[in-house]
C-alpha cells in the first residue's frame, strides 16, 4: 500500500482522538519509533516531545521492553484471568508493592485509565454500600481535572477545559470545588480548602468520594498545585468518612520527580489509580490499588465480591511488559535524569514569558508548559513542528513537553527552541 492509499483509507474510514471527519486536522505516517526518534513514512524524523501521551518514559522500541513481550509472546499472549493466574501477573504485582505507597496493597489489574478511574469509583460506592451508607452516592472533583473518557470518568472531568461538557446534561451531577489557587512553587494559602470544607460540613454524607490527579492536572489544564493541598484533604476526607481516590494515571512512574506525585505530599490516599507509564507505553494497561481492609470491606457486602471483571483483565503480555519496564525504570538513574530535564526546561523555556502571546510558562518534573493567552492555531503549529523534526501536540491553549527520560541534552535543546521559535513566529 503507498502511503497515499493508506492516508486515504485513514481519512475516509478511521476516527482519530478528538478528530473531525468532516475537517480532519492532517496525521503524519510514522514507519517505526526508537528511542525518542519517530521516523515518518516520507523518510523525515522527528524528536519525540510527548512520550506518546506521558507513557513512553524509557523511549521507543526498547530492546529489553521488547524482550519481554516476545519471551512472553512465546508461552501466551493472554488467558482469562476468572479462574486463572500467572508469573507475569503475579511478578508484576510484587514489583509493584515494592514501590506504590505503605498499605496499598491490593491489586485490580483493568484496561486503560478511564477503566481504572470507572473501577476506583465502583469500589467507592460498594465500600459505602457495605458499611450500610446507601446514600453515599456522589463524588466531588476540582476545576480543571480530567480523568478519563468514560462516562463516570467523564461526570468528574472539569465541565469545559475536560472535554466533556456536551455530555453534561446526561451526566451525574458531581461537585465541583474550585482549583486551588495555591501553586506547586508558591505560597500556601490556608483558604484553598474552605470549598472542600464547606462542601463536607454540608453534603459530606452524600460523598462516597473526593476523586484528584495529585499535584498536577494534565489534560484539564496542565497546572501544578502545592501539596499542602493534599495534605489537608487527606485530613478532612477521613474525618468526614469520605474517601481519597488519586488518579496517578498520567503522574505515576516520575513523571513529576517522584515515582508517584502523592510523594510531594506524603500523602496515601484509599484508592490510587495508575496506567499509561505503566507498561514504559507499550500496550494498554492500568491498575486500581487499595487497601486490603478496603478490599475485604467491599467483599463482605450484599454482593461478596468486587463486581467488576474484564475478558483482557491481567493481561500476561502487558503485565510482562509492565514488569520490565519497572525493573528498568528502578535500574535507571530516573531521577537524576528527570531533575536534569527539569533545569534544562526550566532555563530553557523561561525565555517564552517576553513572548506577547504567552500567559505562563511552568516547569514541574520531566513537564515543561508553555500556556499561551489564546487557543493555538493547531494544524499550523503541527505542520511548522513537523517540518522543524520535533514532535509536539498542543491543545487549547497549551503547549507543552514531556519527553521520555532518556532524551539527552542536545535534542531536549531542539524541542525547546524549535517551539519557542516557531510559538514566536505563529503566536505573535
Ligand atoms: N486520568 C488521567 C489523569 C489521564 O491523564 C488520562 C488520560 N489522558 C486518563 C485518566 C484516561 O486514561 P486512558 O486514556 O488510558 O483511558
Amino acid at each position: 500500500m503507498t502511503t497515499e492509499e493508506m492516508l486515504h483509507i485513514d481519512r475516509q474510514h478511521l476516527w482519530h482522538p478528538y478528530t473531525s471527519t468532516i475537517d480532519p486536522l492532517p496525521v503524519y505516517p510514522v514507519r517505526r519509533a526508537e528511542g525518542v526518534r519517530i521516523y515518518l513514512e516520507d523518510g523525515r524524523e522527528l524528536i519525540d516531545g510527548m512520550s506518546s501521551w506521558w507513557a513512553a518514559i524509557h523511549g521507543y522500541n526498547h530492546p529489553r521492553l521488547n524482550a519481554a513481550a516476545e519471551l512472553q509472546l512465546s508461552r501466551m499472549s493472554h488467558v482469562m484471568f476468572g479462574g486463572l493466574t500467572h508469573s507475569p501477573a503475579v511478578e508484576l504485582a510484587e514489583l509493584l508493592l515494592g514501590i506504590l505507597p505503605a498499605g496499598l496493597d491490593t491489586i485490580f489489574y483493568a484496561d486503560s485509565g478511564s477503566v481504572a478511574v470507572e473501577v476506583a469509583m465502583k469500589m467507592a460506592l460498594q465500600y459505602h454500600q457495605a458499611r450500610g451508607c446507601q446514600g453515599r452516592t456522589r463524588f466531588a472533583t476540582i476545576r480543571s481535572g480530567y480523568h478519563g473518557d468514560t462516562w463516570h470518568a467523564m461526570s468528574v472531568c472539569d465541565p469545559t477545559t475536560g472535554m466533556h461538557g456536551i455530555f453534561s446534561g446526561a451526566l451525574p451531577i458531581q461537585h465541583f470545588l474550585p482549583q486551588p489557587t495555591s501553586r506547586f512553587h508558591g505560597e500556601w494559602m490556608a483558604d484553598d480548602m474552605e470549598p472542600l470544607r464547606h462542601l463536607l460540613d454540608t453534603r459530606g454524607d452524600e460523598l462516597a468520594a473526593l476523586i484528584l490527579e495529585p499535584i498536577v492536572q494534565g489534560a484539564g489544564g496542565m497546572y501544578f498545585y502545592h501539596p499542602q493541598y493534599l495534605v489537608e484533604a487527606r485530613r478532612l476526607c477521613s474525618q468526614a468518612g469520605v474517601l481519597l481516590i488519586f488518579d496517578e494515571i498520567a503522574t505515576g512512574f516520575g513523571r513529576t520527580g517522584k515515582l508517584f506525585a502523592q510523594a510531594h505530599a506524603d500523602v496515601v490516599p484509599d484508592i490510587m489509580c495508575i496506567g499509561k507509564a505503566l507498561t514504559g507505553g507499550y500496550m494498554t494497561l492500568s491498575a486500581t490499588i487499595t487497601h486490603r481492609a478496603m478490599a475485604d470491606t467491599i467483599c463482605s457486602g450484599e454482593a461478596g465480591c468486587f463486581m467488576h471483571g474484564p475478558t483482557f483483565m491481567g493481561n500476561p503480555l502487558a503485565c510482562a511488559v509492565a514488569a520490565e519496564s519497572i525493573h528498568l525504570l528502578l535500574e535507571s538513574p530516573w531521577q537524576e535524569r528527570v531533575n536534569r530535564i527539569e533545569s534544562q526546561l526550566r532555563e530553557e523555556l523561561a525565555p517564552a514569558v517576553t513572548l506577547s502571546g504567552v500567559a505562563d510558562v511552568r516547569v514541574l518534573g520531566a513537564i515543561g508548559v508553555i500556556e499561551m493567552k489564546r487557543p493555538v492555531p493547531m494544524a499550523t503549529l503541527q505542520r511548522r513542528f513537523v517540518e522543524a523534526g520535533i514532535w509536539i501536540r498542543p491543545f487549547g491553549r497549551l503547549c507543552y513537553l514531556q519527553p521520555p527520560f532518556i532524551i539527552e541534552s542536545a535534542d531536549l535543546s531542539r524541542l525547546t527552541g524549535g517551539l519557542l521559535r516557531i510559538l514566536a513566529e505563529e503566536c505573535p
